[in-house]
């Protein structure tokens, strides 16, 4: 309908919709234009404005105590992995997507904390939506596609790894791509510089009967929902909230004691050399090349991955690994600081074909631990939340799911005769090596069918809040190899239709 600031609300002001969505990032907004399409009154709350502002990014900041978080080799805090803003981290995202393959889904014994109370097969139809949404094209996910429309062919044949696509969003930026449905008399209500800081609940316990918004000026108003509040606030901010809220220590929709635990990123590295000239034999494919022709996606990059029954085989997570072609040997070092320039940085790195200048880099799946968590800090922010306290640790399971998957990279080009590819670091622990954060924060608020095992239901609503849904990265189980917005924004679908249907 309109987006309006918190500034022009009355003071104590009661806000009332169907349905209240608590954060305007790609899950948040997919699900309330879906919403007020299917003729819900929606409103969104959004604690930053229209863009960043320094005061958002304080909000955004807390501590790092674990594994440092590094991207590129700048060394990142939790108000660089986001945006406090209209359009969530979607202002700054790289645009990179793939679904997560059959395997990921599984409960695979070799994998602690394995398998997702839904499989593949039951996302496909709204992965098919979050394409449209992220504007990426029907040349699809196998390869073979890509092949006729690059005008090449697989670099080598091999029983043990996959090629795997991912296709690159233009990206689209929800904040502005979508302003006009947003400013549409159809769309739904946004209201910017509301930070939600509280949830009260019903007697019974098993509600929220209404939470309380803040400004930064401290001015407070309440929401009330009649049929569901969405919390949408992105990887790190649904486990703060959720520990935050309420009277009680461990916060509310927390009976699993779940909350926070099993703290997800994808570790990458920079992982080999390729030592042969390869020159212009390479197909661009391989090399996160402009995709030719007219139709969406203007980029895509090939990688491969080990097979599932690799994988198996192997005792290992799911991992991929990437060639980097670079314009000169030192233009990979050229990081400017700025959050938004790094991103502009690693598409330089995609400009030239030149395959003497190849690396290979490596990202893979963490397996959930106990230890990598996320907790809240003693010191709180200027709108009274605890800040946020997380303890990163990628474990020697997922080194080992790096390394294999660049040692199976390796031995696949030299058995086809394409070079050698030189492995570094050898084996050596991630601890002691830069280890890179995708910005991809998952896991923290695991989505499971029993409520002992897990914080919501495959429905995404809470095992203890009946009015309460989740919709983040936060509620992945596991992460897979893929970047996890594609899946957000078809969970993010599959959602609003629920809604839809259970407010009719
Ligand atoms: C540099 C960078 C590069 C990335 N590249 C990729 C990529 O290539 N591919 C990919 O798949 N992903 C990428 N990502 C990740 C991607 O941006 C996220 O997966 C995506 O934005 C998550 O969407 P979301 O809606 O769940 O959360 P967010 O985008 O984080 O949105 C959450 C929203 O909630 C608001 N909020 C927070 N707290 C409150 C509160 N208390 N009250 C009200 N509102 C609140 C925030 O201000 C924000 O607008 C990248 C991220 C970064 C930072």
């Amino acid at each position: 309908m309109t987006i309006t600031s918190a500034t022009d609300l009355p003071p104590a002001a009661n806000l009332h919709a169907d349905v209240v969505i608590i954060g305007s990032g790609p899950a948040g907004l997919t699900i309330a234009m879906e919403l007020s399409r299917a003729g819900a009154d929606v409103l969104v709350l959004e604690s930053g404005g229209l863009a960043a502002t320094k005061e958002g990014r304080d909000l955004d900041t807390g501590a790092v105590v674990g594994q440092p978080f590094l991207f590129g080799d700048i060394p990142y805090g939790t108000e660089d992995m986001r945006i406090r803003a209209l359009g969530g981290a979607s202002g700054h995202w790289a645009g990179m997507c793939r679904p997560l393959d059959d395997i990921d889904f599984h409960i695979r014994p070799w994998v602690t904390g394995s398998g997702w109370p839904l499989d593949r097969a039951e996302l496909e139809p709204w992965y098919r939506k979050a394409e449209i949404t992220l504007r990426l094209g029907t040349t699809g996910w196998e390869p073979e596609p890509w092949y006729e429309r690059c005008q090449t062919k697989a670099l080598f044949g091999s029983e043990r790894l996959e090629t795997t696509i991912y296709q690159f969003s233009a990206p689209v930026q929800f904040g502005t791509d979508f302003a006009d449905t947003l400013e549409s008399e159809t769309g739904p209500r946004v209201i910017v510089g509301a930070t939600v800081v509280d949830a009260t609940l019903t007697a019974s316990g098993d509600r929220i009967s209404e939470v309380a918004v803040r400004r930064l000026d401290g001015a407070t108003a309440t929401a009330t929902a009649n049929h569901a509040f969405v919390l949408a606030t992105g990887g790190l901010e649904v486990p703060r909230l959720l520990l935050a809220w309420g009277q009680g220590s461990a916060g509310i929709g927390n009976s699993s004691g779940l909350v926070g635990r099993g703290y997800l990123d994808h570790p990458h590295r920079a992982a080999g050399q390729v030592r042969a000239s390869l020159g212009s034999n390479l197909p661009p494919l391989y090399g996160f090349a402009d995709a030719p022709g007219d139709a969406p996606p203007t980029k895509v990059w090939a990688g491969w991955s080990p097979t599932a029954e690799v994988q198996e085989a192997e005792g290992i997570g799911h991992g991929v690994a990437f060639l980097r072609f670079r314009d000169s040997a030192d233009s990979a070092k050229a990081h400017p600081t700025a959050t938004t320039e790094a991103m502009g940085s690693l598409v330089a790195w995609g400009t030239s074909a030149d395959a003497n200048y190849a690396t290979v880099s490596v990202r893979c799946e963490q397996v959930p631990t106990a230890a990598s968590r996320v907790t809240l800090g003693t010191k709180v922010d200027p709108t009274g939340l605890p800040r946020l306290r997380v303890n990163w640790q990628p474990s020697a399971f997922d080194e080992r799911t790096a390394h294999r998957t660049v040692e199976l990279l390796a031995e696949e080009f030299g058995r086809a005769g394409i070079g050698r590819i030189e492995v570094e670091p050898r084996g050596k622990p991630f601890a002691n090596i830069a280890v890179e954060i995708g910005c991809h924060p998952m896991g923290s608020a695991r989505m499971s069918e029993d409520p002992k095992a897990g914080v919501v239901g495959p429905d995404l609503r809470s095992h203890d809040l009946t009015n309460l849904y989740v919709c983040s990265s936060a509620v992945f189980p596991t992460s897979g190899a893929a970047n996890p917005t594609l899946t957000i924004v078809a969970l993010a679908h599959r959602l609003a239709a629920e809604l839809a249907r259970g407010r009719a």
